[in-house]
């Protein structure tokens, strides 16, 4: 099963890729944070993403796409895996396809509103160190600015800055159209209200996924 998680940036997809990945066990593969790596690290790819990363804009569907296709072809990814912030445009879309044309796949769409991203990641602190995550709205450290888990200094992400995270939310409607419409018209797109809690989105997305392994089995016994 490979399982699509689509969204803007702080709609909570790598939230709820992380429960999938603790639930199924699919590893998850989010393409933002194997960029942010690269950066940290100083690689070539790194230098070569960095600004466009920090103005929201999105990197070549060539580089993201080598990214993905070198991790999906591991041993841990055979039963099935997680994507998360990949694909974003149709172009990425139909890469998957060839790179890996066999797998049943389901895509969740996480809708949120604008001004509830904006006020959702205005609040998010990074710890770049070890890779923690809060929020001064509702998942506060115990000191201010500073990570629980490793002890090193928060920061706010270059592109959490309002007037970035206005121009990444008008580049992934404006990208995501073509690909949700392409996954609408092959009926694997389900649609999930990304207000709701996190359990509660949870929920909906296990019975949706528990629903299409079970199919998968009946439709595999009657072959
Ligand atoms: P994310 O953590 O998913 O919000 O990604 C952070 C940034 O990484 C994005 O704003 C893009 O610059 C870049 N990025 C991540 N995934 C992709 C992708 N699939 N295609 C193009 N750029 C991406």
């Amino acid at each position: 099963m490979r399982i699509i998680l689509l969204g803007p940036a702080g709609s909570g997809k790598g939230t709820q890729a992380d429960q999938i990945q603790k639930v199924y066990g699919y590893p998850k593969i989010s393409t933002g944070d194997l960029l942010r790596k690269a950066v940290q690290d100083g690689t070539e790819l790194g230098h070569k993403v960095k600004s466009i990363m920090e103005q929201g804009k999105l990197v070549d569907d060539e580089i993201v796409l080598e990214l993905v296709r070198e991790k999906i072809h591991r041993p841990e990814c055979q039963a099935g895996y997680v994507l998360d912030g990949f694909p974003r445009n149709l172009n990425q879309g139909l890469g998957l396809e060839k790179i890996d044309s066999t797998r049943p796949e389901t895509v969740f769409e996480i809708l949120v509103t604008e001004e509830e991203i904006l006020r959702r990641l205005s609040g998010r602190r990074v710890c770049l160190q070890c890779g923690a995550v809060y929020n001064i709205n509702n998942n506060q450290p115990k000191v201010d600015g500073v990570c629980d888990l490793c002890g090193s200094r928060l920061i706010i992400r270059e592109d959490d800055k309002p007037e970035v995270i206005k121009e990444r939310f008008k580049i992934y409607l404006e990208s995501i159209k073509p690909l949700v419409e392409y996954y609408q018209r092959r009926k694997v797109l389900f649609q999930i209200d990304g207000e709701n809690t996190v359990e509660n989105i949870f929920r909906s997305i296990k019975s949706i996924i528990d629903k299409r392994i079970s199919e998968g089995r009946q439709s595999v016994n009657s072959k």
